[in-house]
């Protein structure tokens, strides 16, 4: 069981995250609400997560398919919207279809085609987004930005798979200005391409996402971390 004190930091934790995102979206005359907060678990136990729920959290992200499974089922909570924001594995992807509302790392033509293909036999159609590695570094997955017209021609036309946005991580920093450059690009990839949804900032650097245009954050350190 966490404690008191833990349950607390949670909450006020996440009060601070979504008063920096509406501060964010105000400086750059945008709708605070057009910023939708998922709160990433993947460093987070279940009481935790419980905890995050129970103040309001509806989007959960996390990184590896089997650590959501084990958390869905422990929390039996089915008003959650759960988001894979990791690689995602061949393998995993009949797990990924039936648990995740959003796959934000679609990062290549072979997994589109697995995941159109599992979504078929589950009836259902997979809201994705494109990982882009807007960056270039080595570490990172992604399709490269100069391969993504090539790669939205052929992913358009796949049935089950609605491409919704763009994602990406930008290059760790200890300064969050650091990243605008990327965000930036992201943003000029998505409406090249009139996608409309933006997944883009972390701990580190949500608030210039937002500035940017980010529709999706992604933030667990900020909320879960002392
Ligand atoms: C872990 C992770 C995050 C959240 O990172 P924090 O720094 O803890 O906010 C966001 N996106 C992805 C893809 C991650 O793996």
């Amino acid at each position: 069981m966490i404690g008191y004190d833990v349950k607390k930091m949670i909450k006020e934790n996440l009060a601070s995250v979504r008063e920096r995102i509406v501060r964010a979206a105000e400086r750059a005359g945008r709708d605070p609400n057009a910023v939708k907060l998922i709160v990433v678990t993947k460093e987070a136990d279940i009481e935790a997560v419980r905890e995050a729920i129970a103040a309001g959290v509806t989007d959960i992200g996390e990184n590896r398919v089997k650590e959501a499974l084990l958390k869905r089922q422990a929390l039996d909570l089915h008003l959650v919207n759960w988001h894979m924001i990791g690689h995602l594995q061949s393998k995993k992807v009949h797990d990924a279809v039936s648990l995740f509302s959003f796959i934000h790392s679609v990062d290549s033509l072979k997994l589109a085609y697995i995941i159109t293909k599992e979504a078929e036999k589950q009836g259902k159609s997979q809201d994705i987004l494109i990982e882009v590695n807007v960056s270039g570094e080595e570490s990172k997955f992604g399709i490269k930005p100069e391969g993504l017209e090539k790669f939205l021609e052929e992913a358009r036309s796949l049935k089950h798979f609605n491409i919704l946005g763009l994602m990406t991580m930008a290059p760790f920093a200890q300064d969050p200005e650091s990243a605008r450059p990327c965000f930036k690009k992201l943003k000029e990839l998505a409406l090249r391409h009139s996608l409309k949804e933006l997944s883009m900032g972390m701990t580190q650097d949500f608030e210039v996402a937002v500035e940017e245009g980010a529709t999706m954050v992604r933030v667990g350190s900020a909320i879960f971390k002392k």
